[in-house]
């Protein structure tokens, strides 16, 4: 007889305990034959077949024969009767020779309860089969089920209940004891099942859920786009705006500020009070550049060259420039040092920005700063506000529609503080590299990376500009232009374009070197070119008129006829005289507009040693005036002596320079020396130089352009402070060549080559 071991089933009489074939071949040594007997002898533990011991054995087994043969190689065992197993052995090869009785059952089985309960239980796995996929085969097999113990061997390999409990049930002789244990055991393991299942399912629901919003929403993306693309007309401002949104590339911050916009847009609907702030809102937003701009590749030659088509001279400038290029090459990075362009008006400095920009392939954007009072010129006013705006700087990004423009910041020395907070510091956190890469606009909202701007600022003094700006910046002079330089950028730069710009031909308007000189000398008064620029334009288009009324002529503009040419009135020359009056001293003054000259002017009148000064004059140059008296009492007691009887004016005419500063101190106190000794100094002479107590010829700033003014005056000799003779260096050679530059250290000096002579000169000092 075929004896098999099973383990982990529910092994009892009525029951059908499925194996492999192979298993079947492997532990009788044949093929299984439809009726064959079967002993099936149960392992307590799972036991491989070769370490199986007589005592791996429970003492309780089953026979059966074999009822099934399925052709895709299994075998089912019908058990039939319980056996004790009196004699158990295990033989070399792992097969078993055993000794068996049957063993009884007690039969007190109530058959009508028990048939009830087995429909009840059939039902009961029905109704669970029905959700899933493997329901109906399970279904059929349940069809053929008449009793639990058919029930409880077919669903026994799955049963989560331990081996032990399985064979408790074969070793119960009490038949209805052992139906009442079946079903518990039955019913347990369906109920865990269906705990399994939903928990199983509830899981599943989740990520279904999950995945069929993502379907959906692409789904509806796809299908919207598609209808857009039908009738672009009829897209929606809402729609529209989303679009841009998620194109648009901003950070985190930004996507998650415009969404919410965007549902407080939509849930607005068009036409609600708030509907057109949030439309405006999202458009400026959606349309910044979120996008970083790859850096160009630039060849310094080809930079260099662009410099030197736009601008003529500025050589210092163009030389600093291109090094930034350079450095900012080598680094790899968009932006290096903030750069200020300090001079004059007209003197290039908003058009090289713009050079800049062509040089290095990049777009260029000006922001003026004139006027700006409020910290919210700069930073934006909170969308709270009605008709509130971004700040200058995020509207200057906007319209260039780059994130790494060349920025000019224009006038930067024009900003005032106000009650409405203080708009440099807004402007310090856009210059400081650490901070501009999250600058954040009150109206945006969100943070801006300006990281990649160029920032350049221009300005015609320092004076005004805030310590803090200043220090992150490093300035660059433009010092003004020579006549001869002024020329040269009339000729090449100024008057072409002005002929471009009037439509006038090839070779039909000639300007002469001698009219152009005139127009330079007679008609502009300037350090820059922007007067110049107009004469140029107005030239070309009173040209053009004659040019219209008589299509074959040529104009030609000679120092004779330029006046026609002009729509001004020539400017009465500030050229300085010839004749000399003892007490009136030509000086040298610097304004944010360039280099002029003055005259200071005393008088003594008969009087007490009241001392009056006038002409609008500030208190540093006051306090210049006491000083000055001082020293002329000191180096010159005995001429001074009049001044006990009398009172002096000192008065520095034409309103219109700012006077405040220290450097008139050297004419001031010369003119009162010319006073007082009755020595006429000629106003071919000038000066400019601080002075001590001590008579020191102390430093001044701006000598490039007080040279070029004297010079443009008809100066012929300068004294200056000998600290500055450095400065020197940065004067043209055209303006040094035309003057005599005398250095000096004391005002003694001065005097000395003015023919000044102190009677008591040792005895003063
Ligand atoms: P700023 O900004 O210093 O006030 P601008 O840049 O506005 O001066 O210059 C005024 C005009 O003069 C512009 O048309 C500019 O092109 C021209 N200009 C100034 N300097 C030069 C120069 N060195 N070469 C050619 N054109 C110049």
């Amino acid at each position: 007889m075929a004896v098999m071991a099973v383990y982990d089933r529910v092994v009892v009489p009525g029951a059908t305990i499925y194996f492999q074939n192979d298993e079947y071949v492997e532990a009788t040594g044949k093929h299984p034959v439809s009726g064959e007997r079967v002993t099936l002898a149960v392992l307590r533990e799972d036991v491989d077949r070769d370490r199986r011991k007589s005592d791996s054995f429970y003492r309780i087994g089953a026979a059966g024969t074999v009822a099934e043969l399925s052709p895709n190689g299994y075998l089912g065992v019908r058990i039939q009767n319980r056996l004790n197993m009196d004699e158990i052995t295990v033989l070399p090869d792992g097969s078993l020779s055993l000794s068996v009785t049957r063993r009884p059952d007690v039969d007190d089985l109530d058959l009508e309860d028990a048939h009830r309960r087995v429909e009840s239980i059939k039902n009961e796995i029905i109704a669970f089969s029905e959700k899933y996929s493997w329901g109906p085969m399970l279904r059929m097999q349940a069809q053929r089920w008449t009793t639990l113990w058919e029930i409880a061997g077919a669903l026994s390999p799955w049963f989560a209940s331990g081996s032990e409990e399985k064979y408790a049930l074969l070793a119960q002789d009490e038949l209805q004891k052992r139906f009442d244990q079946t079903e518990k055991l039955v019913r347990e393991n369906i109920e865990l099942a269906k705990v399994n299942t939903e928990a199983q399912s509830a899981q599943e629901k989740d990520y279904n859920r999950l995945y069929r919003e993502e379907a959906i929403k692409k789904q509806m993306s796809y299908l919207q786009k598609e209808l857009d693309e039908l009738h672009p007309e009829s897209v929606s401002d809402v729609r529209r705006l989303e679009l841009k949104l998620e194109e648009a590339g901003m950070n985190e911050l930004a996507l998650k500020e415009g969404r919410r916009v965007l549902n407080r847009l939509k849930s607005e609907g068009g036409s609600g009070p708030e509907a057109g702030m949030l439309t405006d809102y999202l458009e400026l937003l959606t349309s910044l550049p979120w996008k970083k701009e790859e850096g160009k590749k630039i060849s310094l030659s080809e930079a260099r060259e662009i410099l030197d088509r736009d601008h003529a001279g500025l050589e210092k400038v163009k030389k600093r420039i291109v090094q930034q290029i350079a450095v900012m090459t080598l680094r790899g990075q968009q932006s290096g040092s903030i750069l200020c362009f300090v001079g004059a008006p007209g003197t290039g400095k908003t058009s090289i920005g713009q050079s800049i920009a062509r040089a290095l392939g990049r777009e260029y954007v000006r922001v003026s700063l004139g006027g700006v009072r409020d910290e919210a010129d700069i930073r934006g006013h909170r969308r709270t506000y009605i008709g509130s705006m971004p700040g200058r700087i995020m509207d200057g990004i906007h319209k260039c529609g780059v994130s790494n423009p060349v920025m000019v910041l224009d006038e930067i020395d024009k900003l005032s503080s106000s009650f409405a907070g203080d708009p440099a510091s807004a402007l310090l956190e856009v210059l400081d590299p650490e901070q501009n890469a999250n600058f954040t606009d009150h109206y945006l909202n969100v943070p801006f990376d300006l990281s990649d701007v160029f920032f350049i600022c221009t300005a015609n003094t320092l004076d005004t500009i805030p310590e803090p700006l200043l220090n992150r910046m490093e300035v660059i002079r433009f010092q003004g232009y020579t006549p001869l330089e002024k020329m040269e950028i009339a000729r090449e730069h100024l008057l072409p374009k002005a002929v471009q710009a009037a439509g006038i031909g090839e070779g039909r308007l000639r300007v002469t070197d001698e009219a152009m000189e005139k127009i330079i000398s007679e008609y502009t008064r300037e350090a820059g070119v922007r007067g110049l620029k107009k004469r140029m334009d107005t030239i070309c288009r009173t040209a053009a008129v004659h040019l219209v009324e008589h299509p074959e002529d040529t104009v030609e503009v000679l120092p004779e006829n330029v006046d026609e040419y002009m729509d001004m009135r020539g400017l009465r020359a500030k050229r300085v005289g010839e004749q000399a009056k003892p007490g009136i001293v030509t000086g040298l003054a610097w304004t944010p507009v360039g280099g002029d000259i003055l005259y200071i002017q005393t008088l003594m009148t008969k009087g007490a040693g009241k001392v009056t000064v006038t002409g609008q004059l500030g208190d540093v140059m006051k306090e210049s005036a006491q000083l000055a008296v001082s020293l002329v009492k000191a180096y010159f007691p005995e001429q001074a002596s009049v001044l006990k009887k009398s009172d002096l004016h000192i008065h520095v005419p034409d309103g219109a320079t700012p006077k405040d500063g220290p450097s008139a101190g050297i004419t001031l106190t010369t003119a009162l020396a010319s006073l007082v000794t009755g020595v006429p100094v000629t106003p071919q002479v000038a000066m400019t130089g601080e002075v001590s107590l001590q008579g020191d010829v102390k430093a001044i700033g701006g000598l490039p352009e007080k040279l070029m003014a004297a010079q443009r005056a008809g100066v012929k000799k300068v004294f200056i402070p000998r600290e500055n003779v450095e400065d020197l260096r940065d004067v043209a050679q055209e303006v040094r060549n035309e003057l005599e530059i005398v250095p000096v250290e004391t005002i003694g000096e001065v005097w000395d080559q003015l023919g000044m002579r102190s009677y008591h000169m040792d005895l003063a000092i």
